[in-house]
C-alpha cells in the first residue's frame, strides 16, 4: 500500500526545516543526483524501507567541488527534471530540498538537523564525485549515521566486468559479449516494468509550491537564457516523459510507422526510429535495467533489439573506460596523438550563462590564442570554430547537424560521428573544442559518452575509428539522406545564393591530416 503523509512539518528551504520540530518518527534522507526517478530506484527503496523520507538535491558548486559545471542545456533539462520529481514525490508527502553548495557540509549537516537515521544515494563512476561521496560517507559515520550507496546508473558496475587477466576491457565487442553474458546470468526478475515505486513511500510531509520555489531559487535557467522555447516545444524531461518516450520507441517499431525498424532505420537522420533517450538516461529519470528487461521482453524483431542492446552497452563501455580513465575529457588516451598539431585555444572554454548575453556561437579566439599563432593561422582558426558552432560551414550535412543541435539540444548520432570528424579532421581543430561545445549545447551531455565520444572520432581514443577513416559529408549525405529531407529540413536556404560557400575544400584537407597523421605515427 502507498502512504500518503499530509503536510506535517512544512516545508522547505533547509533553513526552514531545521526550524521545525523534529518528528518522532525515523527520517532517512535520499540524496538523488543523476537517478532523478522512482522506479527502479535501489536508494530510494532502500530509505522508504528504514522510515519517513525526505529528499535531497545538491547543485554542486565547481569552485568548491571541483565537479564540472553542467552545460547551458543541460541545466534547463535538470530544472525542469527537478520539477518533475518535486511533484512526483509530493504525492508520497515526501519534501525535495535543494541546494547550491558542497555536499560534503550540506549533507551532514542536514543530517544532523532532522535528526535522520540512514542516509542514501546512487553510486557515481568519475572524479571527483567519487571522493566527494567517500567524503561525505566518512562524515556521516563519525556522526553515527550510515550511507549506503546502491547501483543504478548502468547496466553493471564498471569495476565488476574485466578480462581474462583480470584488467579493463578497452575494446567493445568482448567488453559487450562478457557484459552481456553477466546481464543473462543475472536476470532479475525484480526488476519492475511498471512505472512508479514497488515499494510503501512515506514522507515527513510537503508543500509542493515549496518544493519548486526552492528549485527556482537555483536559477538553473535564468532568464535571458538562449534556450528554453525551443526544448520546451521538444522535449518532456522527468520519469513521465522518459516512460512516455519509451512506449513511444516501442510502439513505432512494433507498428514498423517509420517504414524501418532500429537496425536498419537507426543510421538515416530524418527517420524518427532511435528512442531519443539519452537525455532521460543521462539524469536517470529511466534506469538502463529497466529498458533492458523491458526490451528483451518486448517482441520486437531480433536484429532490432540486439542492434538497440548493443547502443545502450556502449554508454556501459564509456562508463567502464572513464571509471578507468578519469581523464578521458581531457587527455588523449593514445599518447602518440599529445604531438599532433591540433588549432587549440586552452582559453576559449564556452560558458553558456546569462553573464554574456552574446551569442556563444561567434565567441572569438583568445588573446593568448591569438599571441601564439601567426595572424593568418589564428584568423581561419577563429573563422572556422565560429563557422562550426554556427551551422555555416558550407559543408551542408555538417551545417544540419550543428543547426538540429542548437536548435533541439540534440543531433542525430550519425551526424555526431559526421561534425566531430570534420571538426577534428578537415578543420584539424582540437577535439576539446567540441567535446566543449556540445558539453553546453546537448541536454544529453554526458560525462562518459561525450569525452569517450569524441575521442573516437577523433582517433585518439580507445576502440577508435581509425584516424584515416575521414568521413566524406558528400557520401554520407547521399547515402543517409538520399531525398534530402534532413538537409532540407534544417538548411533551408541550400539551393539559394544566401548560403555560404564551402570553408574548405574536402579533398584538400583530407590529405593534409593523413599527412599530420603520418608525422606523428613516425615521431
Ligand atoms: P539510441 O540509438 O536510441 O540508443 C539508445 C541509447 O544508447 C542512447 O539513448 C544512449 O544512452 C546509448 N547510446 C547510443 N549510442 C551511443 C554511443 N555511441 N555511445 C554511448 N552511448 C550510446 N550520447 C550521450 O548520451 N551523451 C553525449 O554527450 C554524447 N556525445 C556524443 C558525442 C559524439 C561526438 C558522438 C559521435 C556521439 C555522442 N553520443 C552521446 C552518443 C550518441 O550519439 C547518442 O547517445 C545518441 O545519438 C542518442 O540518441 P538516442 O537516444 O536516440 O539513441
Amino acid at each position: 500500500m502507498l502512504v500518503k503523509m499530509n503536510n506535517s512539518c512544512g516545508t522547505q528551504p533547509i533553513e526552514t526545516l531545521k526550524a521545525q520540530p523534529r518528528s518522532a518518527d525515523t527520517t532517512s534522507i535520499v540524496w538523488f543526483r543523476d537517478d532523478l526517478r522512482l522506479t527502479d530506484n535501489s536508494a530510494l527503496a532502500a530509505a522508504a524501507a528504514e522510515g519517513n523520507v525526505v529528499a535531497l538535491y545538491v547543485v554542486e558548486d565547481p569552485n568548491l567541488t571541483g565537479v564540472r559545471a553542467l552545460g547551458g542545456a543541460s541545466n534547463w533539462w535538470l530544472d525542469q527534471s527537478l520539477r518533475d520529481l518535486a511533484t512526483r514525490l509530493d504525492a508520497f508527502g515526501i519534501p525535495l530540498l535543494t541546494e547550491h553548495g558542497d555536499p560534503r557540509l550540506a549533507l551532514p549537516q542536514l543530517a544532523n538537523d532532522l535528526n535522520a537515521t540512514f542516509v542514501t544515494w546512487s553510486e557515481r563512476y568519475h572524479e571527483p564525485q567519487r571522493s566527494i561521496d567517500a567524503a561525505v560517507k566518512e562524515r556521516l559515520e563519525t556522526l553515527g549515521i550510515p550511507a549506503h550507496e546502491f547501483p543504478g546508473h548502468l547496466l553493471l558496475q564498471p569495476w565488476s566486468i574485466s578480462n581474462g587477466q583480470g584488467n579493463p576491457y578497452k575494446v567493445f565487442t568482448p567488453f559487450g559479449k562478457k557484459l552481456k553474458e553477466l546481464l543473462d546470468e543475472s536476470a532479475d526478475p525484480a526488476v519492475p516494468t511498471q512505472l512508479g515505486p514497488n515499494f510503501p513511500l512515506s514522507g515527513t510531509g510537503s508543500s509542493l509550491d515549496d518544493s519548486l520555489s526552492n528549485i527556482d531559487a537555483l536559477n538553473l535557467v535564468p532568464s535571458g537564457s538562449q534556450w528554453p522555447d525551443g526544448l520546451q516545444s521538444r522535449w518532456t524531461p522527468g520519469e513521465v516523459g522518459a516512460q512516455e518516450q519509451f512506449q513511444r520507441f516501442i510502439t513505432t517499431l512494433l507498428n514498423n510507422s517509420e517504414g524501418k525498424g532500429y537496425a536498419e532505420g537507426r543510421d538515416i537522420p530524418a527517420l524518427k526510429v532511435t528512442s531519443e533517450l539519452s537525455p532521460h538516461l543521462r539524469f536517470g529519470e529511466i534506469s538502463p535495467r529497466f529498458i533492458w528487461h523491458s526490451i528483451t521482453r518486448a517482441s520486437l524483431a531480433p536484429q532490432d533489439s540486439k542492434s538497440f542492446l548493443s547502443e545502450l552497452m556502449w554508454r556501459d563501455f564509456a562508463w567502464h573506460r572513464l571509471f578507468h580513465r578519469p581523464d578521458l575529457a581531457t587527455a588523449n588516451v593514445r599518447a602518440e596523438f599529445n604531438h599532433f598539431d591540433w588549432l587549440w585555444d586552452s582559453e576559449n572554454n564556452v560558458s553558456i550563462t546569462d553573464h554574456d548575453t552574446t551569442d556563444p556561437r561567434t565567441r572569438p579566439l583568445s588573446k593568448k590564442a591569438r599571441h601564439q599563432l601567426p595572424v593568418t593561422e589564428a584568423d581561419q582558426f577563429e573563422k572556422a570554430l565560429i563557422a562550426w558552432r554556427a551551422g555555416t560551414t558550407g559543408i551542408p550535412l555538417v551545417d544540419a547537424g550543428m543547426r538540429e543541435l542548437w536548435a533541439t539540444g540534440h543531433m542525430h548520432n550519425r551526424v555526431r560521428m559526421l561534425v566531430a570528424s570534420f571538426l577534428t579532421k578537415n578543420l584539424g581543430i582540437h577535439w576539446r573544442h567540441g567535446e566543449a561545445w556540445f558539453w553546453q549545447t546537448l541536454v544529453d551531455a554526458d560525462p562518459a559518452s561525450n569525452a569517450f565520444n569524441w575521442q573516437w572520432a577523433a582517433g585518439c581514443g580507445d576502440d577508435a575509428s581509425p584516424y584515416f577513416r575521414i568521413f566524406n559529408p558528400e557520401v554520407q549525405a547521399k547515402k543517409f539522406d538520399p531525398d534530402g529531407i534532413y538537409l532540407s529540413r534544417w538548411v533551408p536556404e541550400l539551393n539559394s545564393p544566401d548560403y555560404p560557400q564551402p570553408l574548405v575544400d574536402l579533398k584538400e584537407s583530407r590529405t593534409a591530416a593523413l599527412e599530420e597523421y603520418d608525422r606523428i605515427k613516425s615521431l
